[in-house]
């Protein structure tokens, strides 16, 4: 049951803050609804989420057309230039913006549409290969140089840590998220004021809570496993 899984994330939630000397008000859960249909969307809708995180432009404009009004949407999937158009304006955030090209381009369809749109910059935070994000080392100049673009609100950093069986091997990436997010802040650079940190996913967000996460995305806790062949 979706509703008890919800629950269960909060208490995991909840308790992972408590270690940490956190407040849970400080931790936004995004329930991740790729592939799923609107029916189980609308348990978790009913069991009072209202913060949903799509990966795919087409499915997530379908969701946002059907399902109900309030619900905040959150991009974090990889996403084309070319399709920008179809989301500035109707999500809360998005937060996988891993190039100043895609910024750009984000950029221009907001003054377009008189529109200023929260992002979070994607950081291939363990540096692998075939991972969507820039670099560690390119993070300040990329946020600075995003920072400067017009209809562009940068809140603050996102990653994705390696699919890892012992969730504690990525507490390290999460700890260096935390941890430039801080050093950037520290450079008080115009217009960058950051207080987002998107990380942890079902296999490691009460890691990423303790180590200073305000929103997790979690899909298959929720929603169960994935089937991206049907
Ligand atoms: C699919 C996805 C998630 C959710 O993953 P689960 O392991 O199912 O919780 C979170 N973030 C991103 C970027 C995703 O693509």
């Amino acid at each position: 049951m979706v509703s008890e899984q919800i629950k269960t994330v909060k208490e995991n939630i909840k308790a992972a803050c408590e270690r940490a000397g956190r407040s849970p008000s400080e931790v936004t859960l995004i329930a991740v609804s790729k592939t799923k249909p609107n029916e189980l969307v609308m348990e978790a809708y009913n069991a009072g989420i209202r913060t949903f995180g799509e990966n795919y432009v087409q499915e997530l404009v379908e969701k946002i057309e059907t399902l109900p009004d309030d619900i905040e949407w959150h991009m974090i999937g990889h996403l084309q230039r070319n399709k920008v158009k179809y989301i500035v304006g109707k999500v809360a955030m998005i937060h996988s913006v891993d190039s100043l090209r895609l910024a750009e381009e984000i950029s221009r369809e907001a003054v377009k549409k008189n529109f200023t749109v929260d992002i979070l910059v994607e950081v291939n935070v363990a540096g692998e290969e075939n991972k969507f994000g820039i670099t560690v080392e390119n993070c300040v100049e990329i946020v600075t140089q995003i920072s400067r673009l017009p209809g562009l609100n940068v809140r603050g950093l996102m990653t994705s840590a390696p699919y890892v069986e012992n969730a504690e091997e990525n507490r390290k990436y999460f700890r260096d998220l935390k941890q430039l997010c801080v050093d950037i802040n520290a450079k008080n650079i115009d217009n960058i004021n950051m207080d987002v940190l998107s990380m942890g996913m079902t296999n490691d967000y009460t890691v990423a809570v303790e180590e200073g996460a305000t929103m997790v995305r979690v899909g298959t806790a929720i929603f169960g496993a994935r089937n991206y062949n049907k």
